[in-house]
Parts: structure tokens; C-alpha cells; sequence
């Protein structure tokens, strides 16, 4: 089925432009404007229907358009161009990381994570650890990293998410359709068959099939149980993001960590080091340490390599949010390999055993960090806070000494930034600000451009925005019959002059989207003023299984669709990397009210600031380091409380204070010209401290010289005695 599509796409393409699929088959073209300019000339209905998705776009586009297209002098003019940047950028040996560190440069950094977001056509994530998996692996290419990473290909993807007329969330999960997505087969050696490998899980084989996506120069390899050499219900073990029971669960994530190794060994690929995202993967560590004792090595000489070449990241700062699983599952599925190892069962089991306040398991963060010999958090806060929670892994030490470190998230510059932020900067900052965008003092020239078109841009983006928002009103109205009440709740009455305030994000309770609800009248008394309205849109999904987010949700939902609210509360369905785009892009406030400190880092309020939105966010994860008293608003209530009621009290309080005090005054005060002169210079205090550090330039750079190259060093020196 793979091999007849792509070779109609090659059919079709006539021999002048026929470099159009393999652009289509790197996802560098999504954060390449002009790649995405030239997929939009190719046929602006598809582009729009497919929701970007070239693939499908080469597929659909009839042959006459494609035959015109090779004759028309601006399109290959275009077509060249964008060509000529993509072999500059993927095969030109020349990178950041080459020139600074030219002695490591052959050796690939492995990342290992159970979610992937690099485009929404490939939906094999489900909220932010995917988004920043992603976006590592975009700027890993753009600086030259050696770099490989591994994951999922789940058959359902992670769902498509629609509201009843109650407001309660359906999942749907749309099959994924390989043929059409920028993925391709990996074969074997002699090209016949597709690569297969396979994993012992307990007593059966699970045989996997290899994808590869490629982003940039980096290559994402993804597993996948679908086939028929397995059983049926083996086939459903990569059909769903984080679905199923704990059995299925572990048997997932021995197939993402040990089957991972396998894929690299069958590839031939040697990695020099190999970063856990999250401990989902960290079963990688067993594999590797069987290598090593089968190799020759005592466990203790085993152990050493294995830590001195091997990263992890945590992200969870709520002891329960760890997996962990009951030793006799366990046993199950790991009694085979501890004689392997040389070890006793007791000595296997310490390396994850671990009580976190419901009896003894075996912790997968545990095992990263025992077996890593670098481990981070992913803010200051979560630093702190990870440091404090595994301070009993390390007894004899000081907390502040327990060796976990911290790197703060950022977010892919080219992929979230709009066209009409881009086109200022390039104008006002320099045409050269995306290369150059981890330069502080570049973006200090913000403060020269003028208010004028920095809220002019703002104000396109956020028509943008809305005019997305209305299309999906209409064609649910149109598809699905919505009715009056559905259309009052999906944003079409908005108010496009007013203050809008985005909150967007998975609907875990801990984020308390109905934290602005908390005070009824208090709230209307803002939404419904006279002269100075405010709006909220919220989006967002619940874990399928997480009734008290769906119930969350609903609570909104019927706000929203309540007459009360007259129509200035929106809940835009099915959040994704698509609408989050227009989200970060077009909101004036990006509101975030997590319970602190249950936030590790965020990462969509900083897509926010770039775009020229402004954070209203309590003091947590990434926002509790950026948030200078000039650049945004930080939701800090007077005092902290134990009591989970009387802090939400609290918080709410200080929140509902911040608006009437100082967001919406700032807002609506305009000069002549209606400009918000107040309000830009905060917009650009934002992104001038925003923009050159809460990035994933600054973030891979940060991983390179603190993480990747130490330990590069240092399992070299091992291997060379
Ligand atoms: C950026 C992004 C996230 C991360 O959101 P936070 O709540 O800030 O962690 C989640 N989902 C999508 C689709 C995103 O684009």
C-alpha cells in the first residue's frame, strides 16, 4: 500500500519539480515559511482542508495543477530557492555544534520518549512533553546534533475531541493512514521487506515494524506492534497513547526502551549518549547493562558505562504522576533477566524499588536516576522541588546537594512564531534574528520599533485567530447541526476590538481552568463592563480516562454556552498543535493558574510572548524565573495556604484583583490612534526577555554543553581506558 502511493506522488510529479515529495517527506518544511508558502501555491484549498499536510496535498492535487505549476516561471523561481535552502541546511556539514565541539561531533545522541510532536498531521502526542519532544528534536537539527530519536507510532493516534450538547468529551480516533503521512517504511538490507525486530515481553515475541520520520537532518525512528506476525491483541500494543491498564502499560514501555535498543543496534547506529525523556524509556538501561555483562564486564563496570553515557529528564513534580509497577509484575516480566545480569532478585529490584506513599514499587524515575549519570528537571522550581522529592535516594547528602539539576523548557522559535511577529522582527530587529535568536542584546532593538506596528501586527494575528475560530463554527453548524447554544459557546459572537485572555492547555485538574469561575459575580462584573469587556477563550482535552478533567470541562462548556455569559466565554474544540498555533498567536493574555508548584515548566505561555501576548500566570514552573515585574503579570496571592479551598480562595482573589486593577485599565487605555501605548510597551518588555531565552535554542545549546558533551567525554575516556 506504502510503496503504490508513493510512487503516484512520484508518477505524478513532473521531472521539474519533482524534489516536491521529498520536501513533503521532511517535516523541516513546517518551519521553513518559505517551504510552507510554496506547499500553499500548490493548491490553497488543500492546504487549508488537509489542515498543512503536503503529503496529502501531493496525493490530491490533480495533475494538470502540477503541470502547470512546473511552467510557472514564479513558482520555480520559489521552488528553486526553498531547494537550495533545504541542501544548504540538511547536508551542509557546517553547524553550531561541529565548529564548537569537533572532537564529539560523529558520535549520535539517542532520545528515547513516548510522545512526539512535531506536526499535527502526525498525532502521536498528547500535550506538552510531546510538543517539546518535538521541538528538541527541530533545533537539534537546525544546530547540527548528531541526533536520533526514538518513539511510537501509534495506529489511533492520540484522539480527536468533540463535546456532546452536554458538554461532556467524546474521543474519536481516527485510524492513522501511514500512506498519508510524511513517514516511510524502513526496509531491510536487500529492500524487499520491511524491517522487523522483535522484543521478548514475558513469555511471548512482540515483533515491531520501523518508521522513520525525518525532521531536518535529524531522523525520528518509530515502532510500531501493528503486523500480522503478531497477535491480535499483541497488535493493539502501539495503538493508543498512554491507553490501557498497567499490564499494558509496561508492556509498552518495555517495548519503548528495550525494543528502542534494538532498533538502533539493528540500524547500526551508535549512539554516544542516550537521553531518557521521562522515565517511560528508562528500561533502556537494562538492555544496555545486558550488552555490557554479556560483553565481558562485571555488573559495577556495566553500570558505570551505562551511567556515564546516559541522560534523564524528569517532568513530574507530583509523586503519584511517576509509573511505577508492583514488583510482581515485575518478576513477570524481568525473572529471566537477572541472572543475565549477574544479580539477585533483591539486588534487580533496588534499582527501581521505591515507596512513594502507597507501599513499595518499582519506580521507572527511580531506575533513570540510579542509572543515569546526569539527570535534570525542566525549570529552577522543578529543580528544586525533584530534588526535595528523591532527597531519600541520597541520605548521606544535603538536599541541595542531591545531584539533580535543572534545564528550563523552551519552545521551537520557527514553529511557533507568526508570519506577522517574523516580518517585524526581520524588519526591526534584523533580517537575520531567526539564526542569530539566542543574541540578548538583539532583541534589546525591540524597544526602537514602533508601537504602531507592533500592535498592528498583534491585531492581524489575532483577526486570524478569530477568523479560524468563526470557519469551525461554521462548519459544525453546517456538519453537525450545532445549535444556537453551540454556536454561543464556540466563540463566533467575540468581540475582536476586546481584551481576549486564551487558556488553552490539557484539562488536568491541577491547572484549574475554572479558577476565574470561582466568583460568579465578580467574573460578569469584568466580562459584561460597558466600555472595557473582557472575553475568555478556552480549549483544551482530557486523558480520555480522567472523568474529574471531563467534568472540569463541562463546567466550562456550560458556561459558555449559558446566555449569562452573552456569549464572551468561547470553548474551541479539539486543541492541538493546529490550534494552539492560532491561539498562542492571536491572544492579547495567556492565562495560566496551576496549583504551584504542580506546573513543571509550561512551555505555551512562552509561544504567548513571542506572538506579542502577555502571561497573567501564577508563580510556577518556567514563569516563577522569567517574570521581572514589568514583562507580564504574576497571579501572587498574600499568603500561602495548607488548605487546598482557602488557597484557590486565595489565588482567585488575587487573579480577579490583577484584572480590574491593572490588566484591563492598561488595556483599554488608547491615544488618538487607538494604540495601547502601555500595553506595547509591556508586549515588548515580554518578548525582549522571552524571546532570546525561553527558546529551544537556548535550551539544546544548554543540554549540549552541561549534558551531551560532558557525557560524551566521559564514556569515550571509559571505552579508551
Ligand atoms: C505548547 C503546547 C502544550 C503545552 O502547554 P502547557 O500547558 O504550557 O504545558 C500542550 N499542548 C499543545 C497542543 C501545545 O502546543
Amino acid at each position: 500500500m506504502t510503496e503504490s502511493s508513493q510512487v503516484s506522488i512520484q508518477e505524478k510529479l513532473p521531472p521539474r519539480i519533482s524534489r516536491l515529495e521529498e520536501l513533503a517527506y521532511n517535516f523541516w518544511w513546517s518551519w521553513h515559511r518559505p517551504s510552507r508558502e510554496l506547499f500553499k501555491q500548490v493548491d490553497r484549498t488543500l492546504w487549508t482542508t488537509t489542515r498543512h499536510n503536503p503529503v496529502q496535498i501531493l496525493l490530491g492535487v490533480p495533475e494538470e495543477r502540477l503541470d502547470r505549476l512546473a511552467h510557472d516561471p514564479i513558482f520555480l523561481r520559489d521552488y528553486d530557492a526553498v531547494l537550495m535552502e533545504l541542501d544548504a541546511d540538511i547536508t551542509n556539514g557546517d553547524s553550531w555544534y561541529t565548529q564548537a565541539y569537533p572532537e564529539v561531533c560523529e558520535s549520535p545522541i539517542a532520545y528515547f520518549s513516548a510522545e512526539f510532536g512535531l506536526h499535527t498531521s502526525l498525532p502521536i502526542y498528547s500535550g506538552g512533553l510531546g510538543v517539546l519532544s518535538g521541538d528538541h528534536t527541530k533545533e537539534a537539527s537546525d544546530l547540527g546534533l548528531p541526533f536520533v530519536a526514538v518513539g511510537f507510532l501509534y495506529e489511533q493516534g492520540y484522539f480527536r475531541q468533540r463535546l456532546d450538547a452536554s458538554g461532556w468529551q467524546e474521543a474519536i480516533y481516527p485510524p492513522l493512514n501511514p500512506d498519508e503521512v510524511a513517514l516511510r517504511p524502513v526496509f531491510c538490507e536487500d529492500g524487499d521487506a520491511c524491517r522487523v525486530i522483535s522484543v521478548r515481553v514475558g513469555d511471548r515475541e512482540i515483533h515491531l515494524r520501523i518508521w522513520e520520520a525525518l525532521a531536518g537532518r535529524a531522523r525520528l525512528y518509530l515502532m510500531d506492534a501493528d503486523i500480522e506476525q503478531n497477535a491480535p491483541w499483541d497488535r493493539q500494543l502501539t495503538a493508543r497513547l498512554y491507553g490501557g491498564d498497567q499490564e499494558m502499560r509496561i508492556q509498552q514501555e518495555i517495548l519503548l526502551g528495550i525494543g528502542g535498543v534494538y532498533i538502533l543496534r539493528n540500524l547500526g547506529i551508535k549512539p554516544g549518549v542516550w537521553h531518557i525523556n521521562e522515565g517511560h524509556s528508562a528500561f533502556m538501561v537494562l538492555e544496555r547493562l545486558r550488552e555490557y555483562v554479556q560483553a565481558g564486564m562485571s555488573f559495577e563496570e556495566a553500570k558505570e558505562r551505562v551511567q556515564a553515557s546516559t541522560i534523564f529528564t524528569t517532568h513530574t513534580p507530583v509523586p503519584a504522576g511517576h509509573d511505577a509497577f508492583p514488583f510482581m509484575m515485575i518478576d513477570k516480566y524481568f525473572s529471566h533477566l537477572w541472572e543475565e545480569l549477574g544479580l539477585s532478585r533483591e539486588t534487580f529490584l533496588d534499582m527501581g524499588s521505591h515507596d512513594g506513599g502507597h507501599g513499595g514499587a518499582f519506580n521507572m524515575t527511580k531506575l533513570a536516576l540510579m542509572m543515569a549519570g546526569r539527570t535534570n528537571g525542566v525549570s529552577v522550581l522543578h529543580g528544586e522541588v525533584s530534588r526535595k522529592m528523591w532527597h531519600s535516594l541520597w541520605p548521606e547528602r544535603e538536599e541541595k546537594d542531591v545531584p539533580i539539576g535543572h534545564v528550563t523548557n523552551g519552545v521551537h522559535l520557527p514553529s511557533w512564531v507568526g508570519q506577522a511577529m517574523n516580518s517585524l522582527y526581520r524588519k526591526h530587529i534584523s533580517p537575520d534574528w531567526m539564526t542569530r535568536q539566542d543574541e540578548k542584546v538583539l532583541w534589546g532593538r525591540i524597544d526602537d520599533m514602533p508601537d504602531e506596528e507592533l500592535w498592528e501586527a498583534h491585531v492581524h494575528l489575532k483577526m486570524k485567530m478569530f477568523s479560524t475560530i468563526r470557519e469551525r463554527a461554521r462548519v459544525s453548524r453546517i456538519t453537525r447541526a450545532a445549535s444556537p447554544e453551540q454556536l454561543l459557546a464556540s466563540g463566533i459572537f467575540l468581540d475582536p476590538d476586546a481584551l481576549v485572555i486564551g487558556f488553552a492547555r490539557r484539562f488536568a485538574t491541577y491547572k484549574r481552568a475554572n479558577l476565574i469561575f470561582r466568583d460568579i459575580e465578580r467574573l460578569k462584573a469584568l466580562i459584561h463592563h460597558r466600555y472595557r469587556p473582557v472575553q475568555f477563550i478556552f480549549a483544551g482535552k482530557a486523558h480520555p480516562a480522567d472523568d474529574p478533567g471531563k467534568l472540569l470541562m463541562q463546567e466550562i462548556y456550560n458556561y459558555a454556552r449559558s446566555p449569562e455569559f452573552g456569549g464572551r466565554i468561547a470553548f474551541v474544540e479539539d486543541y492541538d498543535m493546529h490550534l494552539a498555533r492560532y491561539l498562542v498567536q492571536g491572544v492579547d493574555i495567556w492565562l495560566n493558574t496551576p496549583r504551584r508548584p504542580m506546573e513543571a515548566s509550561g512551555t505555551s505561555g512562552m509561544k504567548a510572548a513571542f506572538n506579542g501576548g502577555i502571561n497573567l500566570s501564577i508563580l510556577d514552573g518556567w514563569w516563577a524565573e522569567a517574570y521581572n515585574g514589568r514583562n507580564g503579570w504574576a497571579i501572587q496571592p498574600e499568603e500561602m495556604y495548607n488548605d487546598l479551598y482557602q488557597q484557590d480562595d486565595a489565588d482567585a482573589n488575587a487573579l480577579y484583583e490583577l484584572l480590574e486593577n491593572e490588566v484591563v485599565p492598561l488595556y483599554y487605555e488608547r491615544d488618538r490612534g487607538d494604540i495601547p501605548h502601555g500595553w506595547v510597551s509591556m508586549m515588548k518588555e515580554s518578548i525582549r526577555t522571552v524571546g532570546p531565552q525561553y527558546s529551544t535554542r537556548r535550551m539544546v545549546k544548554e543540554y549540549t554543553e552541561k549534558y551531551y558533551v560532558p557525557a560524551l567525554r566521559e564514556a569515550r575516556e571509559l571505552e579508551e581506558g
